[in-house]
């Protein structure tokens, strides 16, 4: 296995998982792992297919990254060919002569390819030696790159009953790596979860207020004296992307606009000088990233709250890939919350929308959360970080700047208790502000000592201050679908004056009622 390793890839040695991965492939087990971005997931699969007889059959979802990655393979020395609906006859051919004189490693297809059934039928007449499955989170509705075509994939066990299937992906919370596995049907797979985390980075969020400046103020800071370090800076509309980048430019920076409107050899153009460092800093929606290896990206600042978390996470995982430290910023602020719940709502199908509320729901939390931002992002992954602090990410380092909020958190506490812990935070908030609406009224909570004892600061205020109860934990909800905040025994402890509470001071309201406004009529990605 290390001759092969050091012939094929010359590396000396295996990433964290990589060995027992290929050593579960090469004893023909079904395996899945779950590695973050730039684990190394690829050589988990190409070194088996280079050392077994018979051919790897890849699906990949992505066809315009199939040929890089055929490239890559082939400059190892390892035969790899691709078909896809892009490929030629004349490719096709020679694939086919390829596969038949047994003289090819790897071949990647897309899901669509795969699910034609007289493409399943001439598989059959073929050596495989496995199948691997390439970003294998697009099988599942509650991953954040569902494609229905990776659903096909389910016939693989009932059509090569004989042939192991190694899936891979870098986003797998637990309800989505089960839901790998049981679409995929794997027979006791050998399952390997890496750690996700991102020790070198350091993540911090601030609170949006006009985000260019803030955006143009981290720049001259970072940049003063490192002139020429890479970054991305995302923004959700190609509009915004376009602003910020043209904002950027009449400052005398170098950065550039990527998003998907643009014509592709412009983008690619674009791309191609990132990579070689001529233009340092690009500014792009989300289009921009997918199968980019670039080492030293030193920052990745979100100007607009991601969708999710696992996309988030991928974004800021761009940076320091080189393992050297780097700086994630997210500029948050209420406002983009109203524009992405309307976006969910135009959803057409149900299911797709719960799951997309449910998934802003944590990225919310994440944002709020007055807690390590490494304990919630690994939380997130179903992994628990024992540490108590990071001492790299905004919470553990100090930068944010508290204020007490004892009596507040005491005063929504009491209005949960005393409603049951059966009202949402937009009801509680209601009560305290002493609104007489028609569900206030017909449940009688005008009647409640705490009916209107918050008058001193408006709905905003009172939103931000049930969220921080609940991201610490003060206050908890069981739905997230339809949540209703209910007071744990820590909120407990605050409501009989055994602890204190304090809150990450916020932008106020008023700033935040204008942006709304503003941020309303925005473009797709
Ligand atoms: P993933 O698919 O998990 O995001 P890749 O397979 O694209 O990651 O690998 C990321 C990078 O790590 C590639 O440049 C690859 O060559 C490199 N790499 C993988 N395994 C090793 C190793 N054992 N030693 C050194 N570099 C490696
Ligand atoms: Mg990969």
């Amino acid at each position: 296995m290390h001759a092969a390793l050091s012939k094929f890839f010359g590396f000396r040695s295996f990433r964290p998982h990589q060995e027992e991965i290929v050593q579960a492939i090469l004893d023909d087990r079904d395996a899945f792992a779950v590695m973050p971005t730039g684990g190394g997931k690829s050589l988990c699969y190409q070194l088996p297919a280079a050392m077994k007889k018979g051919v790897c059959i890849v699906v990949s979802p992505l066809i315009s990254l199939m040929k890089d990655q055929v490239d890559a393979a082939n400059a190892n020395g390892l035969r790899a060919g691709t078909l896809n609906s892009m490929t030629t006859a004349s490719e096709r051919e020679h694939v086919g002569n390829a596969i038949r004189a047994g003289e090819l490693d790897l071949l990647y297809v897309s899901p669509e390819r795969f699910n034609t059934g007289l493409f399943i039928e001439r598989l059959k007449t073929i050596d495989i030696a496995f199948f691997a499955i390439d970003e294998a989170h697009c099988i599942s509705s509650w991953g954040h790159d569902f494609r229905p075509d990776y659903l096909a994939l389910s016939r693989i066990v009932s059509e090569f009953p004989n042939i192991p299937i190694a899936a891979f992906t870098a986003t797998a919370t637990p309800q989505v790596s089960q839901d790998i596995l049981q679409r995929l049907g794997l027979r006791k797979p050998h399952i390997t979860r890496a750690s996700f985390n991102r020790k070198n980075l350091f993540y911090a969020v601030q609170p949006k207020k006009n985000v260019d400046q803030q955006i143009l103020a981290f720049l001259q800071d970072r940049l003063r004296n490192r002139k020429n370090e890479s970054g991305i800076i995302y923004r959700t509309s190609r509009k915004n992307v376009e602003a910020t980048a043209e904002f950027l430019q009449s400052k005398g920076f170098k950065a550039k606009p990527y998003h998907a409107g643009m014509p592709d050899q412009q983008r690619n153009a674009i791309q191609d000088e990132f990579l070689q460092d001529d233009c340092p800093i690009i500014v792009a929606t989300i289009a921009f990233g997918m199968g980019i290896d670039k080492p030293n990206v030193r920052f990745v600042l979100h100007g607009d709250l991601p969708k999710n978390i696992e996309g988030y996470y991928q974004e800021t995982g761009r940076a320091g890939r080189d393992g050297e430290l780097a700086q994630c910023v997210l500029f948050f602020g209420r406002q983009d919350i109203v524009m992405l719940s309307y976006f969910i709502k135009q959803i057409e199908d149900d299911e797709a929308q719960k799951i997309a509320r449910m998934q802003l729901n944590q990225m919310i939390h994440f944002a709020e959360h007055d807690a390590c931002r490494r304990v919630s992002l690994l939380a997130y992954f179903g992994e628990s970080f024992s540490e108590t602090d990071c001492n790299h990410c905004d919470i553990c380092s100090g930068d944010v700047d508290r204020v007490d909020a004892t009596i507040e958190a005491q005063k929504a506490l009491s209005a949960m208790h005393r409603t049951g812990g059966r009202f949402g935070a937009g009801h509680i908030t209601d009560i305290l502000l002493g609104e007489k609406t028609e569900k206030v009224l017909e449940r009688g909570h005008d009647r409640l000592p705490t009916f209107g004892v918050g008058k001193e600061h408006n709905k905003v205020y009172w939103r931000n201050l049930i969220s921080a109860l609940l991201a610490q934990g003060l206050a908890r909800v069981e739905d997230l679908e339809y949540p209703v905040p209910k007071v744990t025994d820590e909120g407990w402890k605050v409501l009989r004056n055994q602890r204190e509470f304090q809150i990450i001071r916020q932008q106020s309201g008023e700033r935040a009622a204008t942006q709304k406004k503003k941020s309303r009529s925005r473009g797709g990605r």
